[in-house]
């Protein structure tokens, strides 16, 4: 693993990658030299600039397709980071991860790879790869935002330094924010609206069990929020935390929603403006989410007018470590979405990504993560990490509730 200060190249410039590159950049003994490249270069110029303005370091840019292999190889050969780090959409994860086999470089992301052609993110493509990265002595690790990433390393600290194991697990991801629009998403509204369309998932009794999309409403009040409803949906961290504690009996994934957000989406999806396969339209191709997509608002544009906040954690059941019978603990992390934008110009769902993002990053060129292959955010050591969150604006606090939860 290389030394620090480390030179790195970010893919992506959207919420998500400009927080993460301001966070670098606030961190210059341990990221000296940030590279961003994106589709479209005048977003990496207008972080780059932002990040001067708050900062004083500079930031390189560039303009690259990173679904274009052989052009984002060489891209790192010229830059020759000691990481890439993928801040771009699902899509583009093996690409790049293939142009890092190439140019012999390590890896991180914050989404597991989709098709575009199917909404089913899924971790076996990515972890297919394994083999590849070992071989070549190179690390990728994936999925390193909120959730999936800051949840899973949740579950692990507590079952490193409360439970002995997990026997039920549920993520609450509550976004108590305002932006004032009639509809918008808070991150790419493409990703999004195939994550909230897709038929429910829970992991029950050894499999996954499927319930039709947002079927089941849980109001929950939460800390610094108030109640909220929250839907039981998919989410990819399901899959690796089943994984890697094959103990669980019942892990499931909720996210608050608004009346007024399941109001338009269903008349999106009524109409059929949430399809992902092609249409005609006067003679032209389109898939009428990308054309959706277009016209809403853009999630690094909500910034300003986002107040609130929100609030992410894991409530975990199971055997106490210290043989004190089954106690159930709740961990979790408030963000103001006023001080994220304060600080990054950035609203909170995407700070509470970002920095994630450059923590992972720093893990990896700092060498405490290290390892040979790909690897998920359960199999590292959360101590370092979840010390860095606290230092890094994400701070989180844990309790001992009565009971496990009765929803
Ligand atoms: P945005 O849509 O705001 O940004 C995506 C960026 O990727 C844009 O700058 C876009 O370019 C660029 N891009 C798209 N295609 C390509 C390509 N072929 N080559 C190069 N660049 C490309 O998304 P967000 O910042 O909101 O999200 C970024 C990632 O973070 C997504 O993968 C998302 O799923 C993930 N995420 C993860 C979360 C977690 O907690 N784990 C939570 C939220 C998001 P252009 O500007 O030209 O469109």
């Amino acid at each position: 693993m290389s030394t620090v200060p480390s030179t790195v190249l970010v893919i992506g410039a959207g919420g998500v990658s400009s927080v993460c590159v301001h966070k670098m950049a606030m961190n210059a003994d341990i990221f000296g030299d940030i590279h961003l490249a994106s589709r479209t270069k005048s977003k990496c110029d207008a972080i780059a600039a932002s990040v001067k303005e708050r900062t004083g370091q500079e930031v390189s840019t560039y303009e690259i397709d990173a679904e274009e292999v052989p052009a984002m190889v060489n891209l790192i050969r010229k830059v020759q980071p000691s990481l890439v780090v993928n801040l771009a959409l699902p899509y583009q994860d093996l690409p790049i991860m293939d142009a890092c086999l190439e140019a012999g470089v390590s890896y991180l992301d914050t989404a597991n790879y989709e098709p575009k052609d199917e909404a089913k993110f899924e971790y076996h493509w990515q972890w297919a790869y394994h083999d590849r990265f070992k071989d070549a002595g190179l690390m990728a690790l994936l999925g390193s935002g909120f959730d999936p990433g800051v949840t899973s390393v949740f579950t692990m600290w507590l079952k490193k330094h409360k439970l002995k194991t997990i026997r039920q697990l549920d993520i609450l991801d509550c976004n108590g924010g305002d932006h004032g629009q009639a509809f918008a998403t808070n991150f790419n509204p493409e990703i999004n609206i195939r994550e909230v369309t897709a038929p429910a998932r829970h992991w029950e009794n050894g499999e996954f069990v499927e319930t039709p999309a947002m079927g089941k409403k849980v109001e929950f009040d939460f800390e610094g929020v108030g109640p909220k409803n929250m839907y039981m949906m998919y989410h990819e961290e399901l899959e690796s935390l089943a994984k890697f504690n094959p103990e669980l009996e019942r892990a499931r994934f909720w996210m608050t929603f608004g009346d007024e957000y399941i109001k338009h989406l269903t008349v999106l999806q009524n109409v059929g403006m949430t399809r992902i396969d092609p249409i005609k339209y006067k003679g032209k191709e389109i898939i009428p989410l990308q054309f959706l997509a277009a016209v809403l608002p853009k999630p690094e544009t909500l910034g300003e007018t986002t107040k609130g906040n929100t609030n992410i954690g894991v409530i975990a059941t199971g055997e106490a470590l210290d043989g004190s019978g089954e106690k159930t603990f709740y961990i979790n992390n408030i963000c103001s979405h006023e001080a994220a934008y304060e600080e990054t110009g950035n609203q909170a769902v995407s700070y509470t990504t970002g920095v994630p993002a450059m923590i992972g990053s720093a893990m990896m060129v700092t060498g405490k993560w290290a390892g040979d292959g790909v690897f998920n955010m359960e199999q590292m050591d959360p101590d370092p990490f979840m010390d860095m969150l606290n230092e890094h604006g994400l701070p989180w606090q844990v309790k001992e509730m009565d009971g496990p939860v009765d929803f």
